[in-house]
């Protein structure tokens, strides 16, 4: 392969090299263009019926779904992917995303109404209210070109917002492409889109936007959380992964070993919630390597006939880090089973299995967004579970057993987002479950009514219909301390209290009454 390096980020196709569409980049004007147009246009979104809106996203999943074979060969294009499995991973269940992250935006936005005690409070009412923030932007990355704005789109305009999107400069044509579907659904100028690399995004940050949904990698992650906290605007930043999976002596092994290859190498590994780790129990650890290196080494890598398993890698630079990473843990006296070499006449690597590895790999300890199982021989469950936890990172993490009471008191004390027993990652397109994580993976929320504080804010709501002053106003006078202590007494269930407080209620309002006139 001839030297890549100076080659434009997103100019070549990665299944074959093949040169890409040119996509302009938008200039600093631009970008605070689109923002200033989406905030135009949300004023009057703000303001539409839950049910309009809702309508216009659902049109949009029946568009995404209905418009699937265009936007299988914008993805393919820049991703290299199979076509199959982008269907698979960032269209097909657009339909069932849209029906959830709607009941999800219900749960959000519905008017709280708060319960006042009418002795405390009488004659007023409170109630707390979803409010838009205005314009959101979505800073996303390469890996799954729809999928990472979905969970984005959907309840910032649920909740009333503009959008600003800002697809890698990887993938913009697909971003372009969910934006023109978007377009058709909303009014004039709400959605929008910017195309080009980091400064891009930095340029949408400092283009005053009223949120920013960022999903990428730890170091630009905290570059985009530092600025957001200066401008003091909400900040969902979710970040790398390096899942663990912890296989038990009593799993059912074909089934894991299934298991363990689909969430390890679907996507050729590049996905924040990839297995990358195995910790496997001595016990089980022979055959369980010698069938997964079986499996890994019948999977084909894209472009493939008549199908293929998994894409190739999205650039050379990652191609560099997994092909960095085998060869250290090589060095280090990890044993390859099956792959381990570049594959195809693009950025194709083969699904590779590692045995024997250890922390101390950076296969282990570093993200590697590759498709790369590295397994870790332990003695028990209990070191599995301490080998798991050491790490920055705490997205995913899976145990995998028969015993599933026992699986789930494992997964519990993994110290991650989402815990699971026999499935990996699989909520990631279940929209009314929160996708988040611990530690260096970040503190973003995403899906659920658990992400909306990016989206909306609160707004209280206290109403007082009483014509006169409240007793306890001032001015003080003599009356004022028995009030108080009989206000307290009858939190105290003392019901004596109650018929004192109806007493001195009369001198109260004299009181003020006297010095308010009326
Ligand atoms: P990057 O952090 O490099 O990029 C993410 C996005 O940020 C891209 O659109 C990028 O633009 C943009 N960007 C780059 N610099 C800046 C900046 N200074 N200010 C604002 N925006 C900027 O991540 P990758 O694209 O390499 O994505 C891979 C990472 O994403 C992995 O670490 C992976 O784990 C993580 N990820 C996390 C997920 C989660 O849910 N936790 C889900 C998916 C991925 P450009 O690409 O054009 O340079």
């Amino acid at each position: 392969m001839s030297d890549l390096s100076a080659v434009k980020p997103g100019s070549l196709s990665p299944a074959d090299l093949k040169p890409l569409p040119e996509v302009k980049t938008s200039t600093p004007e631009e970008v605070a263009q689109a923002v200033r147009a989406a905030r135009s246009a949300q004023v009057t979104w703000g303001q539409t019926r839950q049910s309009e809106r809702e309508k216009a996203m659902r049109a949009f999943a029946r568009a995404m779904l209905e418009r699937r074979e265009e936007g299988m060969k914008v993805m393919c294009a820049e991703t290299g992917r199979d076509p199959v499995e982008n269907l698979m991973s960032d269209l097909v269940s657009a339909g069932d995303f849209a029906a959830a992250a709607i009941r999800a935006s219900r749960k959000a936005l519905a008017t709280e109404p708060i319960p006042l005690s009418p002795i405390n409070y009488p004659g007023k009412r409170a109630y707390i209210e979803a409010v838009p923030r205005g314009v959101i932007g979505i800073i996303a990355p390469w890996n799954y070109p729809v999928l990472n704005f979905l969970k984005g789109i959907f309840p910032a305009l649920l909740g009333g917002n503009g959008l600003v999107l800002k697809p890698s400069e990887y993938t913009p044509r697909t971003g372009q492409w969910l934006a023109g579907l978007l377009q058709q659904v909303t009014p004039t100028g709400l959605v929008q889109v910017v195309t080009g690399g980091g400064s891009v995004g930095q340029a949408l940050l400092e283009s005053g936007i009223d949120g920013v949904v960022f999903t990428g990698s730890v170091p630009t992650g905290r570059k985009v959380a530092a600025r957001a906290g200066e401008l003091l605007i909400p900040c969902s930043a979710e970040l790398g992964g390096k899942d663990a999976a912890i296989v038990l002596a009593d799993c059912n092994l074909a089934r894991t070993v299934a298991g363990i290859a689909q969430w390890g190498f679907h996507n050729a590994g590049q996905d924040c919630a990839a297995i990358e780790r195995v910790y496997v129990e001595d016990a089980i650890a022979e055959p369980f390597v010698q069938r997964l290196a079986a499996f890994a080494s019948k999977l084909r890598v894209a472009p493939g006939a008549p199908v293929s398993d998994f894409g190739p890698m999205q650039s050379t630079a990652q191609l560099a880090i997994v092909e960095q990473h085998v060869k250290e843990a090589v060095e280090k006296g990890a044993k390859v089973v099956a792959g381990g070499a570049r594959t195809g006449p693009g950025l194709g690597f083969q699904a590779t299995v590692l045995d024997h590895c250890t922390q101390q790999m950076k296969v282990v300890s570093e993200e590697t967004f590759g498709p790369v199982l590295a397994v870790i021989r332990v003695k028990d469950a209990e070191e599995a579970l301490r080998l798991a936890n050491d790490s920055r990172y705490g997205l995913n993490g899976s145990v995998w057993t028969q015993d599933l009471a026992r699986g789930e008191a494992l997964a519990r004390r993994m110290e991650v987002g989402i815990a699971q027993v026999n499935s990996h990652a699989l909520v990631g397109i279940l929209p009314e479950i929160p996708w988040t994580g611990t530690k260096e993976t970040g503190a973003g929320v995403s899906n659920s009514r658990h992400a909306y504080p990016t989206f909306v804010r609160r707004r209280t709501v206290f109403i007082d219909k009483n014509k006169g002053p409240d007793p306890w106003w001032m001015p003080a006078d003599e009356s004022s301390k028995p009030f108080s202590e009989a206000l307290a007494r009858q939190q105290l269930g003392q019901t004596s209290a109650l018929f004192q407080l109806l007493g001195l209620l009369g001198k109260r309002l004299k009181a003020i009454k006297s010095l308010a006139g009326g």
